[in-house]
């Protein structure tokens, strides 16, 4: 059985804490791995560790720093199959979907690379009598990421690569339930020639969390995960002093008008819902028909595809959707699944029940959906993070946009239509923080920056991109005179151009 360790300073340290946690394959609902749960002395040390190379890493020239970062970048392109297997291996995810993910991944390094070009500063000559000011950014020092098990490589990249590029050490808390990929890419970027301890990994639950947050020498935090966890770790985190980005769960809505392309949105929406058996933050999990007619042509033309979907193990080339990730998250889908149909929705493809030859005791839960759901029900309301579609039938625009906005979250969501003018207003009202035209998952390139709107996100920064720029440096501006003003004898009024 696999004992993972952790990564610190440029080493594989076992930790030696009594509680641990259990890896499984979900496709066979066996144990694979050992996670040791380190304690908070153990992310201390890490911390300590990171801190130690800090000083010297956020001095080092920019142009230094990145010469790594593209050889980290051509490690990852050599090894895309073996990180997208392991993913796979403890996500359940298929190999197409995690080559997905390590590419959105990949991505971030590249942005990264051109952090010479990003850290330029702005320089005002004379902004005074022989007086010059300029500003610029400078690293934190170390910073942290927590992230979710839904992306295990893609969501630690949005991160360490902006963090450590722009000057700062690293300390990442991966997922419990997936967290091989994420050694595997951490020996990657040891092989790159990173100096020891920029990028450390601890792995842990709720103790290392704590600790991570509690720590005076961390000074931001990154969080990516469910929503409580999220609001949770940016009080904490801000009570203590440090800058937090804490982006949680969604509920991401397709609307769908009726002049639409029917063909092309239920393609979208079919890869949308389902691809990753629904576990992705930008997921959509509820389609919304403008008018009657509307809904029964897309009931009409979903229906079949949804009872059609192929669901198989991560290794099987034919496999649309792999199992969700845990016994117990399998548990909690069909909950919601059963609670829908009391609650007064009308079931029209159930994906419970569903056993796959051979995979007995795989997490799998078929392609489900559902139509007439309406927002009281918590199936609307509701994260459930599987492969469930609820359709929520509107009469007109205006009610559509009404109902997105309303909803407590704020990530991602969609419109398919022909209409320039609709598509626009749509883009232009809606409270949510990514949206699609003719788009299903509006998921930023990596030189724009990641984030939702409402309780999708708490704190001022998306993550990644420009936005991560800042996020992981601060802003000094520096004024300058020059031995002459000093020479000419002291000044006692408030400094202004004369
Ligand atoms: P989660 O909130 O259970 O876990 C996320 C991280 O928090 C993990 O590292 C976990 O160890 C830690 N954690 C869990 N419980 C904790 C506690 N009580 N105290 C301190 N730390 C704790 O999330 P998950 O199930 O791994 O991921 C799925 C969730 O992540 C979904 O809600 C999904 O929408 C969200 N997500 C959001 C985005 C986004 O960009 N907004 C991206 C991916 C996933």
């Amino acid at each position: 059985m696999n004992r993972i360790s952790n990564a610190v300073g440029g080493k594989l340290v076992a930790s030696s804490s009594s509680r641990v946690a259990a890896v499984f394959d979900p496709a066979t609902g066996t144990q694979t791995g050992i996670l040791p749960l380190s304690t908070a002395a153990e992310v201390a040390a890490v911390i300590e560790n990171a801190a130690a190379a800090a000083e010297e890493w956020g001095r080092t020239p920019v142009l230094k720093r990145v010469r790594p970062m593209f050889e980290f970048k051509r490690l990852l392109d050599a090894n895309v199959d073996a990180i997208a297997a392991a993913i796979s291996a403890e996500h359940g995810k298929t190999h197409a979907d995690a080559l997905g993910e390590v590419a959105r991944g990949i991505e971030v390094v590249d942005f990264a690379c051109g952090m010479p070009q990003l850290l330029k500063g702005e320089f005002s000559r004379n902004v005074g009598p022989d007086v010059d000011s300029w500003s610029h950014r400078q690293p934190l020092g170390v910073v942290a990421g927590i992230t979710p098990f839904n992306f295990p490589a893609m969501v630690p990249l949005w991160m360490y690569p902006v963090a450590i590029a722009a000057g700062n050490c690293f300390v990442l808390k991966p997922s419990e339930r997936d967290p091989s990929a994420v050694m595997l890419i951490w020996e990657l970027f040891r092989q790159a020639g990173f100096p020891d301890g920029v990028l450390n990994v601890v792995h842990g639950d709720k103790e290392a969390v704590d600790a991570i947050l509690d720590h005076p020498k961390i000074k931001a935090v990154s969080f990516v995960g469910s929503t409580p966890i999220a609001e949770y770790v940016y009080a904490r985190g801000t009570a203590k002093g440090k800058r937090v980005q804490a982006l949680g769960g969604a509920k991401n809505h397709a609307v769908i008008m009726p002049d639409a392309d029917m063909d092309k949105a239920v393609d979208a929406l079919m890869g949308a819902a389902y691809g990753s058996a629904g576990e992705r933050c930008m997921a959509i999990s509820v389609a919304v028909p403008i008018g009657e007619t509307t809904a029964d042509r897309l009931i009409e033309a979903l229906a079949p595809r949804v009872r059609a979907l192929k669901v198989g193990p991560a290794g099987d080339p034919a496999a649309e959707m792999g199992p969700v990730v845990t016994k117990m998250h399998q548990e909690k889908v069909l909950g919601y699944i059963d609670r829908g149909v009391e609650e007064g929705a009308e079931l029209v493809v159930d994906g419970r029940g569903l056993t796959l030859q051979g995979y007995e005791n795989g997490y799998f839960v078929g392609g489900t959906l559902f139509d007439r759901v309406t927002p009281n029900m918590s199936i609307y309301r509701e994260e459930i993070f599987g492969p469930v579609l609820s359709v929520v039938r509107a009469n007109s625009y205006d009610e559509a946009i009404g109902l997105i906005n309303d909803h407590e979250f704020g990530n991602g969501t969609a419109i398919f239509t022909r209409d320039g003018d609709a598509a626009r207003a749509f883009a232009d009202r809606i409270e949510i923080g990514m949206v699609g035209i003719n788009v299903p998952l509006p998921v930023p390139v990596a030189f724009h920056s990641f984030g939702g709107w409402k309780r999708s996100l708490f704190g001022d920064h998306s993550i990644y991109g420009p936005e991560g720029v800042r996020f992981y440096t601060r802003l000094k501006t520096i004024t300058a005179r020059w031995p002459t003003g000093i020479r000419s004898g002291a000044e006692f009024n408030f400094p202004s151009l004369k």
